[in-house]
């Protein structure tokens, strides 16, 4: 009777470490064993124009598009088998801690913060954040000119919104949506004044809207992106490193640029040096 019940509680504590484990409570899965199984999820913006953009037909296109088809290639994996998903910024770091992402390239800058929860490999670009408003206003010419009165848009979970609240919370009046597309929708209906993020995005923006947008001001962050992937996946983080070097160096990177963004007539910048912390 005694050792039925300890049997009992035994395999109870068994099933438990089961479910644990599934869950995501033990290690978490490397990027490089869904490589080897053939397939890769991977986390893009779906409303970025030049960056990530999932099209009427369900096609993607953009930069982070490119990058993350090349990295997955030389870990083997072909375009068609690459699962892309969504991943707003906010939401970002929990869909690479939950598993349900191998990894992300969506405009996501590699900070101390995020480092906390997610790794990082690259830069694989360099961006600095702006100014978007509408082509007719002349009172916004860059973040010294926001005022009080400034209604201004950026995205919840975004490094842009926390440099507003840090350097510019006293000028602003910072209102938070979960897309910059519905920040740029919200300038066009004139609900806000100017739009705030990389200049990279809102040169896409732009482009999109010829004659109705314009960026203004220069750069006043630097925003290097990188590619996230699970915390400790350091095979996995070498290899896509390894990915970056050779996007660069083989001309696939300026070719991706060209095709992409550079039809926004943002100029093309010097590739970055892959940081190898
Ligand atoms: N690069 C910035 C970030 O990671 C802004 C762009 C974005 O929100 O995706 O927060």
């Amino acid at each position: 009777m005694k050792i039925n019940r300890s049997i009992r509680m035994g395999i109870g504590v068994m099933a438990i470490a089961v479910v644990a484990s599934a869950c995501g409570g033990g290690e978490q899965r490397s990027a490089l064993q869904s490589a080897s199984e053939g397939t890769l999820t991977v986390g893009i913006k779906y409303d970025q124009p030049g960056l990530g953009l999932r099209n009427p037909d369900g096609s993607f296109t953009g930069f982070d598009v490119e990058v993350a088809e090349y990295v997955a290639g030389k870990l083997g994996v072909t375009p068609e088998n690459i699962t892309f998903k969504e991943s707003p910024s906010a939401q970002r770091e929990t869909l690479i801690e939950n598993g349900e992402v191998d990894f992300v390239a969506a405009t996501y800058s590699i900070t101390d913060a995020r480092k906390e929860k997610v790794d990082f490999a690259g830069p694989y670009f360099i961006a600095g954040q702006s100014l978007l408003v509408q082509s007719d206003n002349t009172e916004i010419t860059g973040p010294e000119s926001l005022n009080d009165g400034t209604k201004l848009c950026s995205v919840t979970g975004s490094t842009p919104a926390q440099t507003v609240k840090d350097r510019y919370a006293q000028d602003v009046q910072l209102q938070e949506f979960d897309t910059y597309s519905a920040c740029v929708e919200a300038l066009r209906n004139g609900a806000v004044d100017a739009v705030t993020t990389d200049d990279i995005i809102l040169a896409g923006f732009a482009a999109q809207y010829p004659g109705e947008l314009k960026v203004v001001g220069q750069p006043f962050t630097e925003e290097r992106y990188g590619i996230g992937l699970a915390k400790g996946d350091d095979e996995a983080r070498a290899k896509i490193n390894d990915a970056i070097d050779e996007m660069i160096a083989d001309g696939s990177w300026e070719r991706a640029f060209n095709d992409t963004v550079g039809a926004s007539g943002y100029p093309i910048p010097a590739p970055p040096t892959v940081d190898r912390y």
